[in-house]
């Protein structure tokens, strides 16, 4: 079958053939603080979000209201289909290091509207969870400058509170980002997305100062935990296009894949073999591929509060299955006991090295 995407023959494989059309999010209420509409990104937004004929309210006090339902699965619900367009906080202009993702950390919005039964972002964001979306996106991005050391590569992280390419079609953000950070030099943006919707992204000048990277795992893990996310052809795919080069239909971009959280579930060699065949079947070409490696692990709060979320869930979060491990401030997280991670480190080396001898593998953790 031929690639329409360019002229780098991608071979039948099983990805393709389960490949279906992912619908794009949208929001039930989008909730603008006044303040917003007084910015230009702000103004922008607000014309993007009428032209989609969606439910918009202009709240006066500069507060979202109305997130709370009766029970914590309706707050849950009110909170994932409502999207609030806000005023970034002084506090998002003091940037905070992100090893070993990225030496700094910059948001675009808060809050995703997926609802992968792990997410990260449970012990890292409080409230309902809303997504909130920054209108004073251009001060954000004119801030990242006064964190570039002049001596040496910066790396910045825009994916720590948000998934930014699932908010793309209604905030258009994420491309604003990119074509910033592709006027600046001796930077590299990062950003990872479970989402396929790219094709927006790859005519942008992006002059290789990006990181695009996709973050996948088993299929099975994707199909049971990872609700509201197209399914891993779909994200391989879109990884393949970002990588292609420009000239064969694709994005051009230094790419790289996430795997996370990898999970010792039942057949996992079986499982991760699949997934490292598909993607070596999909990226046959020469390109600037890099791998992450990032194990589960949870926090007692973010037990407590996926609990909250996902009653039902058959995540393993069981403490007396894992060891604890502390970070520097005493916080304390249940990590895989040393012999099963000694294991899967050592398959998705070999595994990745054998496949893809020339991709660093930048950390395991
Ligand atoms: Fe959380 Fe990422 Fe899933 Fe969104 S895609 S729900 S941020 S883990």
């Amino acid at each position: 079958m031929a690639d329409t995407t360019g002229l780098i023959e991608l071979p039948e494989i099983e990805a393709q053939k389960q490949e279906k059309v992912f619908k794009l999010w949208k929001p039930k209420r989008v909730v603008f603080n006044a303040e917003t509409l007084e910015l230009p990104y702000g103004k922008q937004l607000l014309q993007r979000i009428d032209d989609l004929r969606l439910k918009i309210d202009i709240s006066k006090n500069n507060r979202v209201t109305g997130l709370k339902g009766k029970t914590e699965k309706e707050t849950y619900q009110i909170a994932k289909s409502t999207m609030a367009i806000v005023v970034a906080p002084p506090s998002a202009f003091r940037l905070r290091p992100i090893p070993p993702s990225a030496d700094w950390q910059f948001h675009l919005a808060e809050g995703c509207p997926a609802h992968c039964q792990y997410c990260y972002l449970a012990g890292s964001l409080s409230g309902p969870p809303a997504i909130r979306v920054f209108a004073n996106l251009p001060d954000i991005l004119e801030n990242v400058k006064n964190y570039i050391d002049p001596t040496r590569f910066t790396t910045f992280e825009a994916s720590c509170y948000t998934d930014p390419l699932s908010l793309e079609h209604l905030t258009g953000g994420l491309a604003q980002t990119i074509s910033f950070f592709g006027g600046l030099g001796n930077v590299q943006l990062r950003f990872v997305t479970k989402f396929d919707a790219v094709d927006s992204l790859l005519p942008l000048d992006h002059n290789g100062n990006t990181r695009a990277r996709i973050s996948l795992n088993a299929s099975s893990v994707a199909r049971k935990l990872e609700s509201g996310t197209p399914n891993i052809a779909s994200r391989i795919k879109a990884l393949r296009k970002l990588a292609l080069p420009k000239a064969e239909g694709g994005g051009g971009y230094p790419v790289g894949v996430v795997l996370a959280p990898i999970m010792p579930i039942p057949n996992w060699k079986e499982e991760y073999t699949d997934l490292l065949n598909q993607l070596e079947t999909s990226i046959n070409f020469s390109c600037d591929l890099t791998f992450e490696l990032i194990t589960h692990r949870f926090t007692p709060g973010s037990k407590d509060i996926l609990l909250k979320w996902y009653p039902n869930t058959t995540l393993e979060m069981d403490e007396s299955l894992r060891i604890v491990k502390k970070n520097k401030f005493g916080g304390t997280k249940y990590v895989y006991p040393k012999e099963m991670m000694k294991e899967l480190k050592e398959f998705f080396y070999q595994e990745i090295s054998r496949r893809f001898p020339k991709a660093d593998i930048l950390y395991w953790t």
